[in-house]
């Protein structure tokens, strides 16, 4: 026994505290080591994850960082619980953003410049920024499977890639042959910013004060002067017709007459028609082609030619007469002004209107008469809505948002755009006769500079072709990134055996291209949806709730948080802000600095315990090693709960409740006595019993906790425990011999601590100091009799109530605690 008096206690862990500077050594490592990469040929079950491939042209923002660390977390655990994981990295460098950069860097314009040269510019952009967002996401710590460009599964891709390319236009090859495209000329929604077609899903409304104008017509028959009110008094050259609600008495007389249009004074009809609204402006409606899209519901509906007076680039036309050339806000305040010299505005009304934008440039729309390719989807839509149902949602209710999006759609897709940065519609048109050439799948086609593979038209034998120029949507790129991420291209068996992907992750404002197209094109391609789980994100947004941006000035870069507080300082604070399924997360310098202080409280409590030897036998438990290991338990299972349900902050919380306010604040202190054992109190194995405790308690704190910090629980692993990285280690299962009914009692154990502790701060004893006095514990804590006398230096402590007659002090509210003084 007196051999440990010479015992000497020195941390085996060297630094003090926490240094973030280790975190890209340990990141080099990993990367050398190649834990992360990905074996196709494994025989472990595989768990794929769909990244959201980042637009490249703008610095990696915060709900990206943040998102992604959440995958990571999810890439991670699944790893060590023995999935062959695959988490690739891909990058988004298809369409307009890179575009509209170039136009700005370059100073030129895409239309006007050569189509090659403007390519290449773009690509040099793209190369960049691409670099910049990929050093991010490695400071971060994600554990994708490979940061190098590999045409393999696992590999980095990039959407302007030949060979994602290749898979986006061998999708269309198998639309076309299968008689599921089709071009057509009609009315679509374009952007007179983006200069393109946009589809539905690309639209958004916005709330805008607008002026409803009142405007004297006159009745071609009678003269009678009628009143319409509209917003879009620029439209008037090409309004078709007048229409008053069937119920409205005020204008039945009108029916069968005609309007005569001020300025212009062509006459159009008046009838009723249910769309008019009695309450609304004067009860009378123009319709023009086209303000909105019941606009062109109308039109459609009564066979009216429309008369088109905007043109692609948002200005009005020659049908506008005086105002051609005009962008559509000034022709319409110019054609106010002129309304009101002839006086037939009668009076100007303030109204709210929702107005769709395009999601991009946030420009209004315009609807303009278009030959486009179209992909049928709306024939298809009972079916797909079964496949949404195959599909586990986080959080259950997001759902909704894609099931009322599948209901609102009535129009197909349209996939064809006129721009350059793309991937390219593989169709080659005979000057002949007009025969339409559709490629082989096989290899990247780019119909506007190479001549189709076939020297003579099948069908005249003529042998001059045009290459088709439009480019899709990059929503048909994108909605098949699921598809080449299992190695479509590749390796058939591979995709075959692990189609659908297990995970999808996005965030909820794309719900409706992203994981909608996704479905639509998984429907078409085989026939089954194309995810087990998606999860879906809300936003991150400033400490008072408001959206991140410029103009605000509230934006928190990520680059910047890691900077100053490390990466690992970011991700616990990911985990511990709340959960972002659930609602937005606020974010500022303070919370992330705040969460942080766990990282140096973990640190310490490791140092701590790294002081005592690691024993695996010729141990005995104290009760209170019993009741802290079936707590430690408990936390196991709710960290399972946590990760599986895609619930970080659940597990996060949890590991930081025990580890801080159970393991450090009550058993540590404890503990401490007997684990030093300085005079003997305690026999060896007792000792012995606390040292496999504390390593116990403290390997598996670090292991639950390693997907959401990886750097600082690998630090402390491989300092302490293994040479073998914690991220290969198995995640902790409970432990059936460390189940134990004890556990109850942990509660009144800590409420009879706080007790004391909150006694000797009232009488100023210091909580190291002896309390002179007699404490009445109660009887269930006799059990940790020796510890807590050890831990609290009371002079006498005895189990049960003080009798009647004794002077005893009540010093808990939530137990039985009682002090006699000496
Ligand atoms: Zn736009
Ligand atoms: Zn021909």
């Amino acid at each position: 026994m007196s051999g440990n008096k010479t015992l000497v206690f020195k941390p085996k862990l060297k630094d003090k505290t926490w240094n973030p500077s280790k975190e890209t050594i340990l990141f080099e490592k990993w990367q050398k080591e190649g834990i992360y990469r990905f074996d196709e040929n494994s025989d472990k079950e595989v768990f794929s994850i769909d990244t959201p491939p980042p637009y490249v042209n703008t610095p990696v923002h915060i709900g990206q960082a943040y998102t992604y660390v959440w995958m990571d977390i999810f890439a991670r655990y699944k790893r060590m619980n023995g999935y062959n994981v695959l988490f690739p990295m891909g990058l988004d460098k298809n369409g307009l953003p890179v575009e509209v950069q170039a136009e700005k860097t370059f100073g030129i314009t895409m239309h006007e410049t050569p189509r090659e040269e403007f390519i290449s510019k773009c690509k040099q952009l793209l190369q960049e920024s691409g670099e910049t967002s990929l050093e991010t996401f490695k400071r971060l710590g994600l554990s994708c499977n490979s940061w190098k460009l590999e045409h393999k599964i696992g590999g980095r891709y990039e959407t302007d890639d030949p060979e994602y390319r290749r898979l986006t236009q061998e999708t269309f090859i198998e639309f076309w042959k299968r008689g599921l495209i089709y071009e057509d000329e009609k009315v679509t929604n374009y952007c007179p910013v983006c200069r393109t077609t946009i589809s539905d899903a690309e639209v958004e409304y916005e709330e805008e004060e607008t002026l409803l104008n009142y405007i004297k017509f006159k009745v071609k028959e009678t003269g009678e002067e009628i009143l319409i009110a509209t917003t879009r008094p620029e439209l008037l050259c090409s309004c078709r017709i007048v229409l008053f609600n069937p119920s409205d008495e005020r204008y039945q007389h009108l029916k069968g007459k005609h309007a005569i249009v001020p300025i212009y004074g062509h006459s159009v009809k008046i009838i009723p028609h249910p769309y008019a609204k009695p309450e609304f402006g004067s009860g009378l409606v123009m319709i023009c082609s086209f303000g909105d899209y019941s606009d062109i519901r109308i039109l459609r509906e009564l066979d009216l030619d429309p008369i088109f007076a905007i043109d692609e680039e948002g200005k009005m036309n020659e049908k506008a007469g005086k105002y051609k050339g005009l962008k559509v806000e000034e022709a319409r305040k110019r054609i106010i002004e002129d309304l009101k010299a002839e006086g037939v505005i009668v009076k100007q009304e303030k109204i709210l209107q929702r107005k769709p934008i395009c999601w991009r440039s946030k420009n209004p729309i315009e609807f303009v008469p278009m030959k486009e390719f179209y992909l049928k989807q709306v024939e298809f839509k009972n079916e797909i809505l079964k496949l949404a149902d195959n599909m586990r949602f986080f959080a259950p209710e997001s759902k909704q948002i894609l099931i009322d999006w599948i209901n609102s759609i009535d129009i197909d897709w349209v996939i064809s755009r006129r721009r350059y940065y793309g991937t390219e519609i593989p169709l080659w048109y005979c000057k002949k006769c007009g025969y339409t050439y559709v490629p082989e799948p096989g290899r990247y086609y780019q119909p506007w500079k190479e001549p189709p593979p076939i020297s003579k038209c099948p069908k005249c034998g003529g042998t001059e072709f045009r290459g088709e120029e439009r480019t899709f949507d990059t929503w048909f790129d994108s909605a098949t990134s699921e598809v080449y991420i299992l190695g479509y291209l590749w390796n058939k068996e591979f995709f075959r055996k692990n189609f659908p992907c297990s995970l999808r992750p996005q965030g909820k404002e794309i719900v409706r291209n992203w994981l909608y197209f996704a479905i639509l094109k998984s429907f078409l391609l085989f026939n089954k949806e194309p995810f087990r789980n998606v999860w879906i994100h809300m936003h991150v947004v400033d400490e008072y709730g408001r959206k991140m941006s410029k103009s605000a000035g509230n934006i928190i870069d990520p680059q910047d948080v890691i900077e100053k507080f490390g990466s690992e300082a970011f991700r616990i604070w990911t985990s511990l802000e709340g959960n972002i399924t659930r609602g937005d997360i606020r974010c500022s310098f303070e919370r992330i600095r705040g969460t942080s202080k766990f990282l140096t409280k973990l640190w310490n409590i490791a140092r701590f315990i790294s002081s005592f030897p690691q024993v695996n036998d010729d141990y005995e438990l104290a009760p209170l090693d019993k009741m802290i290991l079936a707590r430690l338990n408990e936390l196991i299972s709710e960290c399972r709960k946590g990760y599986e349900n895609m619930n970080t902050f659940r597990a996060a919380t949890a590991i930081r409740t025990f580890t801080w306010n159970i393991f450090a604040d009550h058993y540590l202190e404890a503990v401490k006595s007997r684990a030093y054992n300085r005079n003997n109190i305690f026999s060896q194995k007792l000792q012995r019993g606390a040292w496999y405790t504390l390593h116990k308690c403290l390997e598996t704190i670090l292991k639950l906790l390693a997907p959401v910090c990886p750097f600082i629980t690998e630090a402390i692993w491989l300092e302490l425990y293994s040479k073998e990285s914690i991220h290969v280690q198995r995640f902790p299962e409970e432990k059936e011999e460390w189940r134990d009914s004890i556990v109850n009692l942990l509660s009144e154990f800590m409420d009879f601590d706080n007790a004391i502790w909150q006694y000797k701060k009232k009488q100023n004893i210091a909580l190291n100091q002896e309390l002179n006095a007699t404490v009445y514990a109660p009887i269930n804590l006799k059990p940790f009799k020796e510890d807590l006398k050890a831990m609290h230096r009371i002079k006498n402590l005895v189990f049960g109530k003080p009798s009647p007659n004794e002077e005893a002090e009540k010093i808990s509210e939530e137990t039985e605690v009682y002090i006699v003084k000496n």
